[in-house]
C-alpha cells in the first residue's frame, strides 16, 4: 500500500505506485490536454507530482521538449539565478565491506588496493584543494566499521575545518557515507556538517537486492530509511540520488521523486539537493553492462527534475563531460564539482597509485572551469553561507519557496568570486571575474543590498575575507 509519510520503505517507496506511475505515463504520453495542463501547473513553481513529471519525460515531443527546457531553465533562475556553487570531492578512505557490483571498493574486488588517509595526509589533501580555491567539500568513504569507524569521519571533519592556510579555509563538509543509526548522525550533526548525502542507488527493491548481494548495504529498507533517521537526528539538510544505469530511469526517476514527496510530506522539508551521476567505466567495471541513460534522456531528466522539485539544488559532477555539462548548466543544474580527484590521496598524496572510484570526463583545473562558467554567462560561487547563518531544513525551505533565497546567493556568488579573483585566479580569469562582478553589482535593485556588497568587495580587495548574506 501507498502511503507517502509512512516509515516504511516499501510503503513510500510502495512498487505498485512506481508500477502503476509508469503505466499511467504510458497511456498519456501523447495526450496533449494532459501535458499542456502540466506544463501549465509547472508554470506555477510550485513542483510537479512524481505521476506528472513522469508523463512529460515520457513525452516524445520535439516542441514540447524544447519548452520543458525552456521551463527548466527559467525556474532555474526564478529560484537560484545564475550562480552556480562549486564543490571538489574528499575521498578518505576506500576500505569497504559491502558487494556493491557496479562499485571497484566492493570488498570482492581484489585488485584494488586499500587505503585510509591518515589525519596528516586530510591536512596534504586539503591544503591543496584550498590552494586551488574550494571553500566547500564532499567528503567519501567506504562503509567499514572496523577500518573506518564514525569516530575516524568525525575526526577528520574537526581536521579539516581547522586547516587554515593563506587565505584558504574549508567553509561547508557535506558527507557521503553510507546509512548509519541515529545516534551517528546526531554525532555529525555535532561535528557541524552541511548536507548528509546518501544515494540510493536503485529504488527497485528486487534489483537492488541483486546489485547489493551481501554486506550491511543489502538492506533495502534500512538504506531507504536512513533519510528519516538522519532527519530524526537532526540533520535537515539530506542529499538524494541515484546511479543511473543501474536500473530502468524510468523507474528509478520516479523512485526518486516519491523519496523527495516522501521527506517533504513528513518532515516539512524536502531534499536539499539531488544528485544525478550516471555510471562510469572503472576498475573492474563496464558500464556496458548496465542499462546506460543515452544524452537525449538525460537531458530531460534534468529538465524534469528542476521542474518537478523547483527549490532543490540539482547536482552534476566531473563524470559527465564538459560539453554535456555546458548543455545541461542551462537545464536547471545549480551546483557542481571541479577538479575533482575520486582516489582516496589522489590530489597530492598518493597520486601515483590509481584507486578512483570512477573516472572522471571532465579534467580541467578549477581556475579552467571557473573562466569557462563566466565565458557562459554563469556565475561561479563558492558560498557556503546558508548552513553558516541557520538557514537550513524548513527555514532555507520557506524562504527558497518564496524566491527570496536568490537576495543572497546572489550577492553571496560575486562575494566568493571576488575572493576567488584575489587569491587564486590567473590572469585571464581575474580580469573576465572583475568585469562581470562589476556588471553583475549594478543589476542589483535594492539599494541597501547593493551599497552593502559595494564595501564588502572593495574591504576584499584590501585583504578581508567571508563576508556573507
Ligand atoms: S558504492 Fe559505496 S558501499 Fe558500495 S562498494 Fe562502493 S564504496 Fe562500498
Ligand atoms: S546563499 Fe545559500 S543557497 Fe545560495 S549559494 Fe549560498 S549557501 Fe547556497
Amino acid at each position: 500500500m501507498y502511503k507517502v509519510d509512512s516509515d516504511f520503505a516499501t510503503e513510500f517507496i510502495c512498487d505498485a505506485e512506481i508500477l502503476e506511475s509508469l503505466d499511467c505515463a504510458k497511456k498519456n504520453k501523447n495526450n496533449l490536454d494532459v501535458i499542456k495542463n502540466i506544463l501549465e501547473r509547472a508554470k506555477n513553481l510550485n513542483g510537479l507530482s512524481h505521476r506528472d513529471a513522469i508523463i512529460l519525460l515520457e513525452n516524445n515531443d520535439k516542441n514540447i521538449e524544447q519548452e520543458i527546457f525552456t521551463l527548466a531553465n527559467y525556474i532555474k533562475q526564478k529560484f537560484y539565478g545564475n550562480r552556480i556553487v562549486l564543490f571538489a570531492p574528499l575521498y578518505l578512505s576506500n576500505y569497504c565491506v559491502n558487494g556493491c557490483v557496479y562499485c571497484p571498493y566492493c570488498f570482492a574486488n581484489k585488485n584494488m588496493p586499500r587505503k585510509k588517509l591518515t589525519q596528516d595526509e586530510i591536512k596534504q589533501e586539503v591544503i591543496f584543494l584550498q590552494d586551488m580555491g574550494h571553500k566547500r567539500l564532499a567528503l567519501e568513504s567506504g562503509e567499514d566499521p572496523i577500518n573506518c569507524p564514525i569516530e575516524y569521519i568525525l575526526e577528520s571533519i574537526n581536521t579539516i575545518y581547522k586547516i587554515k592556510h593563506k587565505h584558504g579555509a574549508i567553509r561547508r563538509v557535506n558527507i557521503n557515507i553510507a546509512a548509519t543509526e541515529i545516534n551517528n548522525y546526531k554525532k555529525l550533526k555535532a561535528a557541524g556538517i552541511g548536507t548528509y548525502i546518501l544515494f540510493q542507488e536503485t529504488y527497485n527493491k528486487k534489483n537492488y537486492e541483486k546489485l547489493h548481494p551481501s554486506g550491511p548495504k543489502h538492506n533495502y529498507n534500512y538504506h531507504t530509511e536512513a533519510m528519516d533517521r538522519a532527519m530524526i537526528a537532526g540533520i535537515d539538510d539530506v542529499g538524494l540520488g541515484v546511479l543511473f544505469g543501474l536500473d530502468s530511469y524510468k523507474y528509478d526517476f520516479v523512485g526518486l521523486l516519491m523519496h523527495a514527496e516522501h521527506l517533504e510530506k513528513k518532515f516539512g522539508v524536502g531534499p536539499h539537493t539531488i544528485s544525478v551521476p550516471r555510471i562510469r567505466p572503472a576498475n573492474n567495471i563496464n558500464p556496458e553492462n548496465f542499462n546506460s541513460v543515452p544524452d537525449n534522456i538525460f537531458k530531460k531528466i534534468v529538465a524534469v527534475l528542476r521542474i518537478a522539485v523547483p527549490y532543490t539544488g540539482l547536482i552534476i559532477s566531473t563524470r559527465e563531460s564538459k560539453e554535456m555539462r555546458k548543455e545541461i548548466l542551462g537545464l536547471g543544474i545549480s551546483q557542481i564539482s571541479a577538479a575533482s580527484n575520486t582516489s582516496v590521496g589522489g590530489y597530492l598524496v598518493n597520486k601515483k597509485n590509481n584507486l578512483a572510484q570512477f573516472d572522471t570526463d571532465d579534467k580541467r583545473s578549477l581556475d579552467e572551469i571557473v573562466y569557462w562558467l563566466l565565458e557562459l554567462n554563469h556565475i561561479p560561487s563558492f558560498c557556503t553561507a546558508c548552513y553558516r547563518e541557520g538557514r537550513t531544513g524548513e527555514k532555507f525551505m520557506s524562504i527558497t519557496k518564496a524566491k527570496n533565497i536568490l537576495n543572497c546567493c546572489g550577492p553571496n556568488a560575486l562575494l566568493t568570486l571576488q575572493e576567488y579573483l584575489e587569491d587564486y585566479a590567473s590572469e585571464k580569469t581575474k580580469m573576465l571575474g572583475e568585469k562581470i562582478i562589476s556588471r553583475e553589482l549594478e543589476k542589483i535593485e535594492n539599494k541597501k543590498t547593493h551599497d552593502l556588497l559595494e564595501k564588502y568587495l572593495a574591504r576584499i580587495k584590501n585583504g578581508e575575507r567571508d563576508f556573507r548574506f
